[in-house]
């Protein structure tokens, strides 16, 4: 099992830096990561992430029992989509789900993201899918997810947004940031008459990569 070091630190840090960086508005969007214990520690909701302080993170259990929560702080409702990444991906540490624009547009649309940009599948092992839909705070959004990240770093969340699995949350932010800036780029692409596919024996030596790095983070 993957676990991160100074686990509640480092999704602060995260937190400040997925806001910085335009990846979310307000309170949207969450992050969590994996303690030694099995535990989890992810962003509370309706807290805005300028304020937010290391207090007012959240513990829970694997299934999702709250064991240590500031006055009036609750795990996010969208907490079920991170339990089903924990619960199915013994090799990830961190869980990272925002609603980027860019990204979110292929999201709305039901299409993925090609991996079309030299080196995209040595971060994100391939194209990047988009889930069946289900609404929102439901078990299926989580089984969903799990279902398109099989092999990836990431996956498009239907009619929602992006969810990001990988070893801290540091690493799962640039995921994240990597996969909005993509797919803005494939957007423009497809006005100039659509992105050239890589080779397909390119992209599968990429994912080769993507493979190896998984289980052996650095
Ligand atoms: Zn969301």
């Amino acid at each position: 099992m993957r676990f991160v070091e100074r686990p509640e630190a480092a999704v602060l840090a995260a937190a400040k830096d997925m806001l910085r960086r335009g990846l979310v508005e307000g309170t949207a969007g969450n992050i969590s990561a994996r303690r030694e214990d099995g535990n989890l520690v992810i962003t509370p909701s309706s807290v805005d992430y300028a304020d937010m302080t290391l207090d007012d993170l959240v513990v829970v259990d694997r299934d999702g029992g709250v064991l240590q929560a500031a006055d009036g702080r609750s795990p996010s409702t969208e907490m079920k989509l991170h339990l089903a990444c924990y619960a199915a991906f013994d090799d990830i540490g961190s869980v990272i789900h925002s609603h980027p624009v860019w990204a979110t547009m292929f999201a709305i649309a039901h299409q993925s993201i090609p991996a079309c940009i030299d080196e995209f599948a040595v971060y994100c092992g391939g194209e990047i899918r988009c889930t069946e839909y289900a609404a929102s705070g439901t078990p299926e959004v989580g089984s969903n997810a799990v279902k398109a990240l099989e092999g990836r770093a990431a996956a498009l969340i239907a009619n929602h947004g992006l969810v990001a699995v990988g070893p801290r949350p540091d690493k799962v932010l640039h995921v994240t940031a990597l996969v909005e800036r993509t797919a803005q780029i494939v957007w423009g692409a497809r006005a100039l008459g659509g992105p050239v596919p890589i080779p397909e024996e390119v992209n599968a030596g990429f994912a080769g990569i993507y493979g190896y790095l998984r289980t052996n983070p650095m």
